[in-house]
């Protein structure tokens, strides 16, 4: 396993759309192990693969209740709203409140090719939402919600 080394805010990959993964070989499970010990080393709970520089449809993300590794992972069913204070290990000492689904239901693909399901509430819906925005090129700071003045 190895630490890659993390893009961030400028660099233009961010902004590109990533592929999705047709065949799972050892190249990819390497770069999934690769991606969470780079979340952990980052104090991250989510990572996308374009944040390490690979264009492709992979996110892992740990909350505190285990490591998920998602491949292809596509939300199918969006409940309720909250809004969060969110960071990015790609924009660095940037925080701001967005609106996200308070639960999410998404599909992916796991490492050893099977079809799974993940519902998420409260922080995983938000890690997960946050997750597959980078995965078609969108950051955090694109849905800031502007600060509003109280008069
Ligand atoms: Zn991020």
């Amino acid at each position: 396993m190895a630490i890659r080394k993390l893009r961030v805010e400028g660099d233009s990959m961010l902004r590109k759309k990533s592929r999705e993964v047709e065949k799972i070989d050892g190249r990819l499970l390497e770069l999934l192990n690769d991606m969470l010990e780079t979340m952990y080393e980052n104090d991250g709970v989510g990572l996308a693969a374009v944040q390490v520089g690979i264009l492709r449809r992979i996110v892992v993300i740990n909350i505190g209740e285990g490591p998920i590794k998602l491949i292809n992972p596509v939300i199918v069913e969006k409940t309720g709203s909250q809004i969060f204070t969110e960071g990015c290990l790609s924009v660095p000492d940037k925080n701001g409140d967005v609106e996200r689904p308070e639960k999410v239901v998404v599909k992916y693909m796991d490492e050893n090719g099977e079809n799974q399901t993940v519902a998420g509430e409260g922080l995983m819906a938000v890690c997960l939402s946050h997750e597959l925005d980078h995965l078609n090129g969108i950051l955090f700071i694109d849905k800031v919600i502007e600060e509003d003045i109280n008069e």
